[in-house]
């Protein structure tokens, strides 16, 4: 279905990543016409290959774009590079991008993700995706048995330790002056063989890190905990605030139901920027649930004598 410049689309998609994507799809095949406004700086974009997501192994993350570009545009969803800067009103909402433009929708779907905050050691960006990783079920089975450090830098450490220890045998932890394990932890990483290294990390590189003290510390893969902050800040003139996740990990928007609605109606979330543990395969997902619920709720809404 086509679109008329200036009209009020049904839907505006914010994020062109899985989560958008499929709610894109979701929508089109249920023949609303739907705007998706992408940024073009998914949370993956440095890793080689996506994992565990079925049938999909080792695509690389531009290529999965693509593809889920194609399969919006089938069904008539079109695209708009940009950044959505605000997003004000209830029916229709007014989404005002980083260009000054705006466009109007009766319902929002936010799949706008996450962004991962490193510790600030430097080095670390620059390898992060292929040499720093944070996330085994993403990397762990490509860098099996290799020598891995992980580095310590909040109260995940012991957690990552024991996870990254079934994907390697030879794991050492970073102290790095925050990790002090009890008795307890202390022989739980004996039992796995892990080592302990104390000391502040003060740089990393391809091929370790380099304590503060200069004492150099080879391994081929470094671990960090990364914080995610939900992208979510255009919201803002609607009320909708990221919150800090309960487990601790960084923020997100809350779900008002397993949809993805908020407490803004018109407004559903999915992807990370609602839960950040959530995979590419699980965040496609959401964003199929939400488009769902989003055709539903404009159904209902149509139902209404003198509304439609
Ligand atoms: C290094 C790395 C490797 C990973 N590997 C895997 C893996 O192998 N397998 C796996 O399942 N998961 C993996 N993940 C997790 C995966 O990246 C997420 O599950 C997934 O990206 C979440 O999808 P999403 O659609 O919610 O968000 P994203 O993919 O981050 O997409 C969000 C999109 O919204 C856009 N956006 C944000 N704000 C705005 C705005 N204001 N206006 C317009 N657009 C906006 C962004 O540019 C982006 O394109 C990995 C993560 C990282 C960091």
């Amino acid at each position: 279905m086509g679109h008329c410049r200036g009209m009020t689309y049904d839907v505006v998609v914010i994020g062109g990543g899985p989560a958008g994507l499929s709610g894109a799809v979701a929508l089109g095949r249920a023949l609303r016409s739907v705007l998706v406004i992408d940024s073009g700086t998914p949370r993956n974009a440095p890793a080689d290959g996506i994992h565990n997501y079925l049938t999909r192994d080792g695509t690389a993350p531009a290529e999965f774009a693509v593809t889920g570009r194609a399969e919006v545009e089938r069904y008539g969803g079109e695209f708009r590079a940009g950044t959505v800067t605000a997003v004000e009103g209830g029916e229709p909402f007014r989404v005002t991008l980083d260009d000054g433009a705006v466009v109007t929708a009766r319902r929002i779907l936010v799949a706008g993700g996450t962004t991962d905050l490193l510790p600030e050691i430097p080095g670390l960006r620059e390898l992060w995706g292929h040499r720093v990783l944070h996330c085994p079920y993403c990397h762990g089975y490509e860098v099996r048995g290799r020598p891995i450090g992980i580095i310590a830098n909040g109260d995940r450490t012991m957690h990552a330790a024991l996870l990254w220890n079934q994907w390697t045998d030879d794991l050492t932890v970073f102290a790095n002056d925050v990790f002090v394990p009890d008795a307890e932890q202390a022989a739980q990483l004996a039992a796995g063989g892990i080592t302990v290294v104390d000391g502040k990390v003060a740089a990393a590189a391809a091929d370790g890190v380099t304590l503060s003290g200069g004492r150099r510390v080879s391994r081929e893969y470094l671990v960090v905990q990364t914080r995610l902050e939900a992208r979510a800040d255009y919201l803002a003139p609607l009320g909708l605030k990221p919150v800090e996740h309960p487990m601790g990990i960084g923020t997100h928007l809350p779900m008002e139901d397993p949809t993805g609605r908020t407490a803004v109606p018109g407004v559903w979330v999915a992807g990370n920027v609602a839960d950040p543990m959530a995979q590419v395969i699980t965040s496609a997902a959401a964003g199929l649930a939400a488009g769902a619920m989003i055709n539903m709720d404009l159904i209902t809404a149509s139902a209404v004598p003198g509304t439609r």
